[in-house]
């Protein structure tokens, strides 16, 4: 689909050739595209005073947020994302947050894991082809790090 003007064409993968040359065909001849290429610099600055704001103020909710992804970007336990002194460092930069405890991580990862899974549900209802899933999961015996595997083909 075509971002700009809302076109629908049939996916690359439709044809043989597996091109998208018809999305490179739409483009040329799509008037917001071309309209958008075509903007100055003063227009662009212009367009960006509507964008909407954007909250910056820290939460307690984006804390808990922030600390959960630190804590699988580390691959560390929530115990120890949230140990007692990393916990006193985000309580002198945020003293009137509540700050979170080992068990708000694993509640928010699955209130995220409940909205993919959600998401997922939509996109594959929505979906009108064939679509082929392989799914595997193990754990290394030397590492004990747990794995998962997904392979989809349309
Ligand atoms: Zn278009």
């Amino acid at each position: 689909m075509c971002i700009h003007c809302k076109w629908i064409g049939p996916h690359p993968n439709r044809s043989r050739s597996h091109s998208p040359g018809r999305l490179g065909t739409h483009l040329s001849t799509c008037h917001k595209y071309q309209a958008t290429l075509r903007k100055s610099v003063i227009k662009h600055l212009v367009e960006q005073v509507h964008q909407p704001y954007i909250e910056t103020e820290m939460t307690s909710q984006k804390l808990i947020e922030a600390v959960l992804n630190g804590a699988i970007h580390s691959n560390m336990s929530f115990r120890a994302a949230t140990n007692p002194v990393w916990m006193s460092l985000l309580k002198q930069a945020f003293p009137n947050l509540h700050l979170p405890d080992r068990r708000a991580l694993p509640r928010l990862l699955e209130q995220w894991a409940a909205a993919a899974r959600a998401d997922l549900k939509t996109r594959l209802l929505l979906n009108d082809s064939k679509i082929s899933l392989a799914l595997d999961g193990w754990t290394s015996s030397a590492t004990n790090v747990s794995f998962q595997g997904t392979c989809s083909r349309c």
